[in-house]
């Protein structure tokens, strides 16, 4: 059915409508509507059917992205589903939020010149699709196991190793220290890129598949991981990085000055319809403020959009570099600005000023100098250059590092890069201690959700042959 495809000479690329942004700015519900079936066939339709197809070569999964988007083409979309299902745990989640430009569609053969298929968005189509027909079946094993595993961190990493390990029969068990399973899915990623909803829905299928999750279990202080590696088979460490790097100054710990995720976990929760004292008395709440947020990642754009949906007076966002330097997705930026955020480039804080509150920022302008070992241009303060931003809530994002895990966990023999992740054997996802794994930005540093998922499909293929080949050893030795 060649002649369905190949359509990107003469049909322009369309992405998702976008919301006005009169609307979402007072609200947290996604940005981009769905695609419709005539947007989506019509958008596959597009795809140039590549021999050597660089959009799943970029693709963390290696998707078969040209498969489903020939099926969705053809309407044929349950067997669209089910190809995209076989290489991603989370295909709705990564349709919404994968930075695409980076990644498939930055290297969508069909880019220069005609710009890429909106791979996204139909992957995303898929399986809201799937869903809505009952198409996506229940975790149903062909046998049990007895060999249970315990993962540690309910984020997407571990998510992903649940579904693997459950779907081959073991007896899997999820321990978080929240309340709530998603890791940064639910409450760090805000609603107007993920709704929760979506994050829930797949929460539930996780259950009905088996799998049993012990909320409110922080490993290392409510549970013992010595105790957790004695009563399982295998153990996999999937804890994500949550230490805020910090920044200096005079001034810096006045009041009104708060780290980033603190500020997003206390809005996600508010939307999830938790009590939350700290929003209510306004500490990690930007109604009526002038917020500056310091940082260019994607947690300061997320930062800087729920200020906006809070009713903030100014949001401002200051970074050190330029916009063709930052780290966020330029998407989110463009995004950022549409609903009203200045970007102050260029700039960093130099201190917080502020009796018993702060009441502002003084920051210098920066330039970009010579690129260092790594390839980045270093930046220096330009003298004489200082200026003050009014500032009455200041949201410090300026990315995470590891806990001290071996310390966490009480247990100095679990290796660890200098940067604190841990580390593994890479083909194995083993750490150094025997039968214990570990996945996701716990490893890899602060990363992507399609490299959680990844590492967690990758580390449960590994968990299942350390089993099965202590097994048969186990059996030789009777
Ligand atoms: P996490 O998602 O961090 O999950 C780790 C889990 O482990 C958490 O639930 C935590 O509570 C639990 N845990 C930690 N310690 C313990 C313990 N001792 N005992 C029990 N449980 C524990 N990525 C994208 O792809 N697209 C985006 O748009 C995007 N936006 C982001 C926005 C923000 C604000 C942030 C902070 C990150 C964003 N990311 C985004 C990155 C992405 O969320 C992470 O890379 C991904 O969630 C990592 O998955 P993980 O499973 O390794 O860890
Ligand atoms: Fe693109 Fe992410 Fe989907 Fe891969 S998982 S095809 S990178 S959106
Ligand atoms: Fe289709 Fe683009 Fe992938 Fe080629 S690179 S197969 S055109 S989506």
């Amino acid at each position: 059915m060649v002649e369905r495809m190949l359509k990107f000479t003469n049909l322009p690329q369309k992405t998702p409508e976008k919301r006005a942004v009169s609307l979402r700015r007072e609200d947290f519900a996604e940005i981009y509507k769905e695609f419709d079936t005539r947007g989506a066939t019509d958008q596959a339709s597009r795809c140039s059917q590549c021999g050597i197809p660089f959009c799943s070569v970029h693709c963390p999964l290696q998707n078969n992205i040209p498969d489903w988007l020939k099926l969705t083409a053809e309407g044929r979309l349950e067997e669209a589903y089910e190809i995209s299902a076989a290489t991603n745990t989370f295909p709705e989640i990564c349709g919404r939020i994968c930075p695409q430009d980076r990644l498939c569609e930055g290297n969508c053969v069909i880019e220069k010149g005609f710009s890429s298929v909106t791979i996204g968005a139909v992957e995303r189509y898929i399986t809201d699709t799937a869903f809505e027909n009952g198409w996506v079946k229940p975790i149903r094993p062909s046998r049990e196991r007895a060999e249970s595993v315990c993962i540690i961190g309910a984020g997407p990493g571990g998510l992903a190793a649940a579904e693997a390990l459950r779907q081959r029969g073991y007896q899997v068990h999820v321990y978080d220290r929240h309340d709530r399973v998603g890791g940064l899915m639910i409450y760090g990623i805000p609603g107007f890129k993920l709704e929760k909803e979506i994050v829930l829905r797949r929460t539930e299928w996780l259950i009905d598949g088996g799998v049993t999750f012990h909320l409110n279990n922080a490993v290392g202080e409510t549970e013992s991981f010595a105790a957790l590696r004695a009563r399982h088979d295998a153990v996999l460490i999937a804890t994500g990085v949550y230490k805020a790097r910090e920044i200096g100054g005079p001034g810096v710990g006045l009041p009104g000055i708060v780290p980033a995720l603190d500020y997003l976990i206390a809005s996600n929760r508010k939307g999830l319809g938790d009590n939350v004292p700290a929003f209510d008395d306004g500490s990690l709440n930007a109604a009526g403020k002038k917020v500056v947020v310091i940082g260019g990642g994607d947690t300061a754009m997320d930062c800087v959009r729920t200020a906006v949906r809070q009713g903030a007076a100014s949001v401002t966002c200051l970074y050190r570099r330029d916009r063709a330097n930052m780290p966020g997705s330029l998407r989110e930026v463009a995004n950022a600005e549409d609903e009203g955020v200045v970007f102050t480039w260029l700039s960093a804080p130099e201190a917080f000023l502020g009796d018993d509150h702060v009441r502002a920022v003084r920051a210098v302008r920066m330039h970009l100098g010579l690129q260092d070992a790594s390839g980045r241009q270093s930046v220096e303060p330009i003298a004489g250059s200082s200026f003050n931003i009014e500032a009455d809530l200041v949201i410090k994002a300026l990315g995470f590092d590891p806990e001290d895990m071996p310390h966490a966990f009480g247990e100095p023999a679990l290796k660890v890069s200098k940067w604190g992740t841990i580390t593994v054997d890479h083909r194995h996802f083993m750490t150094s201690l025997p039968g214990v794994f570990a996945a996701g930005d716990i490893v890899r540093g602060a990363s992507l959700v399609v490299w959680a998922i990844r590492d967690g499909r990758d580390a449960a293929a590994s968990i299942h042959q350390h089993i099965q080949q202590r097994a048969s050893v186990a059996q030789a030795a009777e």
